[in-house]
């Protein structure tokens, strides 16, 4: 038995799932966004690592892991469509699921982010009632497998 599975049988439940609640890198150059996207999903336990810019973003990807990336497209520099083309065109960081946060005024936004390699968006201005579910839409859980 490895170091860590013996570690688990003596965590009480609600603890071992807090800590595999998922981690959520949050690229957000605008501070309010940021701000209300940490509240609402470290509310529901998560852990959330924010980025400032793009190129930031890109490093901690490679250094914390997370288990999904939220980008904001519209950001100063680097623009969320090049950092999802980015991270799906590095081998150790494609399979994290980007979900792009775009905003609802904008035509065209929506199809240009999953043309670069986005999974799935969520639309600005966010929906706080149901933001945490959609975004949970896109964590694959072992535990709660969606059945298609
Ligand atoms: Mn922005």
């Amino acid at each position: 038995m490895d170091e860590r599975q013996r570690v688990y049988l003596y965590l009480s439940a609600r603890k071992i799932e807090r800590i595999m609640k998922a981690r959520i890198l949050l690229i957000e150059d605008n501070e309010q966004n940021r701000y209300l996207l940490t509240f609402l999903l470290e509310q529901s336990g998560y852990e959330v690592v924010p980025a400032m810019t793009g190129p930031l973003g890109l490093e901690l990807a490679a250094k914390v892991s997370p288990d999904l990336i939220l980008l904001d497209i519209q950001l100063p520099g680097m623009d969320g469509y090049a950092v999802a083309r980015a991270l799906k065109s590095d081998s150790r960081l494609k399979s994290i699921p980007i979900v792009a946060v775009t905003s609802y005024a904008m035509v065209g936004d929506r199809e240009k982010a999953l043309a670069a390699g986005a999974e799935g968006y969520i639309e600005k201005p966010i929906n706080p009632e149901t933001f945490v579910a959609e975004v949970e839409r896109f964590i694959s859980s072992p535990v709660e497998e969606e059945t298609p």
